[in-house]
């Protein structure tokens, strides 16, 4: 069989777009490794009338609605390989099934690249986080942190003052004297010392132990760290990619179409700005672009 379209991601972006598509009676197949980037917290905020909602419930739901629609079929499996032949596009999938499709949509998703520094992976999504308006409400005056990982840093570190008391953790780098000014002019206290580990029984509160012994108190650490594509196939099928500043996005028009006829692209991994409400927006503008593209 040849699907009208299938989807390779099958969270916020990936399932907006199937609901539109089943509702438009369109033959789908989504194929999912059921891991998306918010798993690792218990709540997803900012998002219309789903706010402090646990995201694998939220998705889910989703899933559960959009299986209602007889011409969608979810398949839980890598899709590792992606060509196009015969007018078609043809996608492997890790046991060697191979789905064929008139269209795809691109919805993998980011893998955050987390810094190597004991207590922090235990701690992501928990009280070591990326996004303010996200999380930052629930430490809202508490003792909050930045550590320093790229110089997009300091400008995290000059944000989050606005939800409590902030320390840049330089970790042994280095920064520039008018950032550090500002940066104090603003509240911030800067921590040159080198850090060794985060410790603590809980994922909050904790503490930072610098090198020179010092242990300072926090409830939550901001990081922005880089990321990857969670799939080369955007690269195998010669999808257009720029470089963004802590990582790559997929070059995409108004309506969510790579360069590569046939080929959309939709959620983080084509844009600079992550969030759920985003990513399903995308999916809607994806789903609508695919069915102009088969009807047209
Ligand atoms: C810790 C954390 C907390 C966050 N909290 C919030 C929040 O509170 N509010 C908010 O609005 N946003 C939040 N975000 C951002 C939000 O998670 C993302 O913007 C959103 O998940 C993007 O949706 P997506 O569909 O593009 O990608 P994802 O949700 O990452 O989904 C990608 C899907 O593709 C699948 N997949 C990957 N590779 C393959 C493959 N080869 N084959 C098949 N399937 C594949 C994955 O398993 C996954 O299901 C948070 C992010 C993080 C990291």
């Amino acid at each position: 069989m040849r699907y009208d379209t299938i989807i390779i991601g099958g969270s916020f972006a990936g399932l907006s777009a199937a609901l539109y598509l089943g509702r438009a009676s369109r033959s789908v197949c989504v194929l999912d490794t059921r891991a998306p980037r918010n798993r690792f917290a218990s709540a997803s905020h900012g998002v219309f009338a789903q706010d402090g909602s646990d995201p694998m419930t939220m998705l889910a739901t989703m899933r559960a609605q959009v299986a209602a629609y007889p011409t969608v079929r979810f398949v839980d499996e890598a899709a590792v390989g992606a060509v196009h032949e015969n007018n078609a596009f043809s996608v492997t999938l890790t046991k060697g099934e191979v789905v064929s499709g008139t269209t795809l949509l691109l919805a993998f998703g980011i893998t955050d690249i987390l810094p190597d520094l004991p207590g922090v992976a235990e701690r992501w999504g928990k009280s070591v986080i990326h996004c303010p308006y996200c999380h930052g409400y629930e430490f809202n005056g508490k003792r909050l942190g930045v550590l320093n990982l790229s110089p997009m840093s300091v400008h995290q570190a000059s944000l989050i003052p606005e939800w409590g008391p902030t320390t840049f953790f330089l970790n042994g780098g280095a920064i520039e004297q008018d950032a550090a000014a500002d940066l104090v002019r603003r509240g911030v206290t800067i921590e040159p010392a080198p850090i060794e580990r985060l410790v603590g029984e809980d994922a909050a509160p904790f503490a930072i132990r610098l090198s020179n012994g010092n242990e300072q108190p926090l409830d939550a650490l901001f990081i922005g760290p880089p990321y990857r594509f969670s799939s080369d196939i955007a690269e195998q099928l010669g999808c257009a990619i720029k470089a963004g500043q802590l990582g790559p996005c997929v070059t995409v028009d108004e309506m969510k179409a790579t360069n590569v006829a046939g080929v959309f692209a939709a959620g983080d991994i084509t844009r600079s700005g992550h969030t759920v409400t985003f990513a399903c927006a995308d999916g809607v503008m994806a789903a609508l672009a695919i069915h102009r593209s088969l009807i047209f």
